[in-house]
């Protein structure tokens, strides 16, 4: 299948997910990527705005508040995503399609420790299928080596392969509710 079939697909089925099961399954996973040591020794760390079915980690993103995390959330500039800092949820506004950011300015991209990468689908290695426009691809292409990110997905959004392109970028972990895939090791 192609990328635009699966995205179909899979976006049908996150719409189908009756609320109070995307709470509870979004629950668990946020507690299992507090466990992560990459989640754990993240000083500062990039959230994503639950959109469309996502899993949802607002309530992870204000834990790490409170533990004196640096918070930051993405904002569309032209093609680009920038991080921009938080210090609370209250601090979002519609943007880029809806979807609430910040309206601080950005920070240097370098000194976020770990990004927190929302997908319609995620493969065995770590391939990501986003909603199309590329966003994340161009963030993660960007990264160093000092840097990580996690891909944040129910279960059932984990394909054994997915098509790929030039452009796509991996990440490091990825966090279902049920499963930890560490393509890398
Ligand atoms: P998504 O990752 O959101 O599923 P795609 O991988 O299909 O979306 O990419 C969407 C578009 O973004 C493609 O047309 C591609 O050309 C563009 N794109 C992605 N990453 C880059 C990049 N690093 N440089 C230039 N264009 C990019
Ligand atoms: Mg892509």
């Amino acid at each position: 299948m192609d990328k635009e079939s699966i995205r179909k697909v899979m976006k049908e089925k996150r719409g189908e997910m009756k609320s109070a099961l995307q709470k509870a399954l979004s629950q668990r996973i946020c507690k299992r990527i507090a466990c992560r040591p990459e989640y754990t020794k993240a000083v500062k760390v990039a959230f994503y705005y639950p959109w469309k079915g996502e899993v949802e980690l607002l309530n992870l993103a204000i834990q790490a508040l409170k533990e004196g995390k640096g918070v930051f959330f993405p904002k569309v500039a032209g093609e680009k995503l920038i991080f921009c800092p938080v210090k609370t949820l209250r601090e979002l506004s519609p943007g880029y399609k809806g979807i609430p950011e910040p309206i601080s300015s950005p920070v240097d991209q370098r000194g976020i420790d770990l990004f927190l990468v929302p997908g319609v689908a995620f493969d065995w290695e770590g391939y990501r299928l986003g909603m199309g426009g590329g966003f994340y691809d161009r963030a993660l292409g960007t990264l160093k080596q000092y840097q990580v990110s996690i891909g944040v997905a129910y279960n059932f959004q984990l394909l054994e392969s997915l098509p790929r392109n030039w452009w796509d970028r991996k990440v490091d972990v990825i966090v279902t509710e049920s499963t930890i895939i560490t393509p890398s090791t």
